[in-house]
């Protein structure tokens, strides 16, 4: 419902989470679809640029005209926005400039339309704090000739108009877990609807999804982006969290990425995005022995990873990495083969085969995919 801005309801609304008050029920459906449905433009493309702010795990966007659709991203202008309404800039002097790094077809307007992936620079075109890809950039540029890719498993959950997970009893809990993971049937998973809706999009949009999957707490769902070469993880994965935003929007839902959000504080599998990663020496017939190598260079760097694996130097992924619920426990590195309750796990197929890649089981569900994909190219491979 909508609150009317009047002195008696100010207080309401004061008391109202942003997750409440942003779950609005959707406006007329139909009546969108009629606009959207004209002839697209003959010429036109609106262009929304989209950037992380300075939360380090809240997005951003704004839609702007081009006269025609631009084929190579160097084509999108500089364009600024007021920084110091997305935590970015301080008072005066707030202007901040989004520079346009990756764009995917828009599978919401569909037609010549764009989805702009940006970075953040500051007044002085310094990359602003939460801007994580100039740096990682660099160290992708700089490790190319070993061909990096990575794979994301990107968690998440559900939550209806009131904040509550979606599909819980709004009085209690649902049944231990158990049924939930993988689960079909109403009376096992919530929210299919939006998954294969993202689903679509996704491919729409060009992103290399690679599955789904329904996860451990009810509510709960999973998406890969992968394979990934260097930079390109952290692009195509903040632009698949977009849209999963915004397809829930759509249906009044909301997302989040919280790694283990309160109520879940129980018996609750909690939230992450298992990061996979191999080079073509891992790859290639025994390709073990540079697995192994690599994730003995990541070991000493433990805490150096964990302050970077979450957008708040690692406090989040305490909640969850508790060495319980098929997670290691956060202030001790350990690693093995098909064990998931280790900081990194070496799947029992790459084990058997001799060669593959490793999963780092320790960035949060929040975490910035450019800082994460970095450091542990860095720490490998530098
Ligand atoms: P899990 O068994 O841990 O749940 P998933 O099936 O959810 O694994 O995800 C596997 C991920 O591994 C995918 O994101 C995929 O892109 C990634 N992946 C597969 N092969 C490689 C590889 N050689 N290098 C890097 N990532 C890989
Ligand atoms: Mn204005
Ligand atoms: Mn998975
Ligand atoms: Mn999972
Ligand atoms: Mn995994």
């Amino acid at each position: 419902f909508l609150i009317p801005s009047t002195r008696a309801t100010r207080s309401l609304a004061l008391r109202m989470t942003h997750e409440q008050f942003h779950a609005r029920i959707p406006l007329g459906t139909a009546v969108v679809d009629q606009f959207l449905g004209l002839q697209p433009h003959p010429t036109k493309c609106q262009a929304t640029y989209i950037w992380i702010d300075g939360t380090g795990e809240n997005l951003r966007c704004k839609t702007r005209t081009m006269d025609t659709a631009p084929s190579s991203v160097e084509q999108y202008p500089l364009w600024n926005y007021d920084g110091s309404s997305t935590g970015q800039a301080v008072g005066r002097d707030s202007d901040t400039y989004l520079k346009a790094v990756a764009h995917y077809p828009d599978p919401f307007l569909g037609g010549q339309n764009r989805l702009v992936m940006c970075e953040t620079f500051d007044k002085d075109m310094k990359p602003t704090a939460t801007n994580h890809r100039a740096k990682s950039a660099a160290v992708m540029k700089q490790i190319a000739h070993h061909e990096p890719w990575f794979g994301m498993e990107q968690e998440y959950l559900l939550l209806d108009r009131d904040g509550y997970p979606l599909g819980w009893p709004k009085n209690g809990f649902p049944a231990p877990q158990g049924p939930y993971y993988c689960g079909v049937g109403a009376n096992k998973v919530v929210g299919r609807e939006i998954i294969e809706t993202h689903y679509r999009a996704c491919l729409h949009a060009g992103l290399k999804i690679f599955g789904t999957n329904a996860e451990v707490t009810p509510g709960q769902w999973e998406f890969q982006i992968g394979c990934c070469e260097g930079i390109s993880m952290g692009d195509e994965l903040w632009m698949a969290r977009f849209l999963l935003h915004r397809v829930a929007e759509q249906f009044g839902v909301i997302v989040t990425f919280d790694p283990k959000p309160a109520i879940t504080m129980g018996e609750w599998n909690g939230a992450g995005c298992h990061t996979n990663f191999s080079t073509q020496a891992m790859r290639n017939p025994g390709g073990m022995k540079y697995i192994e190598a690599a994730v003995k260079r990541m070991e000493p760097k433990h805490l150096e990873h964990m302050r970077m694996y979450d957008p708040n130097g690692g406090r989040d992924n305490l909640k969850r990495l508790t060495g319980r619920l098929e997670t290691s426990s956060a202030d001790k590195f350990s690693w093995g083969v098909a064990n998931r309750g280790c900081s990194v796990r070496i799947p029992r197929s790459v084990a058997e085969e001799g060669k593959g890649y490793f999963e780092d089981r320790r960035p949060s569900s929040n975490c910035d995919p450019y800082a994460v994909t970095g450091m542990i190219a860095q720490s490998c491979l530098l």
